[in-house]
C-alpha cells in the first residue's frame, strides 16, 4: 500500500516535470523569447566589435596626426610648430607626443 502510493507520487512528479518542460517550450516559442535572447546576444557582440574598431581608429588617427620630415623633425598637431627630432614635447605649446600615441 505504502510502496504503491510512493510509486504513484513519483509517476505524478515525472508527469508534472514533462508537462512543465512542454509548456515552457511553448511559452518560449509563443512569446519569441528564444529569438529575443539570441538577437540581444548578437547586438551585444556587434556593439563590442564596434567599440573595439572605434578605439583602433582613434589610436591610428592620433598617431597619424603627427607628421615627420626627412630629418625626423615633427610638426605639432596642436600649434603647427616644427620641433626637433629629440623633443617629446612641443617647444611652443608643450604638446606631448608620447601621451597622444
Ligand atoms: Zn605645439
Amino acid at each position: 500500500m505504502y510502496i504503491e502510493l510512493l510509486g504513484y507520487s513519483i509517476l505524478a512528479l515525472f508527469i508534472i516535470i514533462i508537462v512543465f518542460l512542454v509548456l515552457r517550450s511553448v511559452v518560449l516559442w509563443y512569446w519569441k523569447i528564444d529569438h529575443v535572447v539570441s538577437t540581444l546576444d548578437e547586438i551585444n557582440r556587434s556593439l563590442k566589435l564596434l567599440i573595439g574598431k572605434e578605439k583602433d581608429e582613434e589610436m591610428s588617427n592620433s598617431s597619424s596626426k603627427i607628421k615627420y620630415d626627412s630629418k625626423g623633425r615633427w610638426t605639432c598637431p596642436k600649434c603647427g610648430y616644427l620641433n626637433d627630432s629629440f623633443r617629446k614635447d612641443c617647444f611652443d605649446c608643450k604638446y606631448n607626443i608620447i601621451k597622444e600615441i
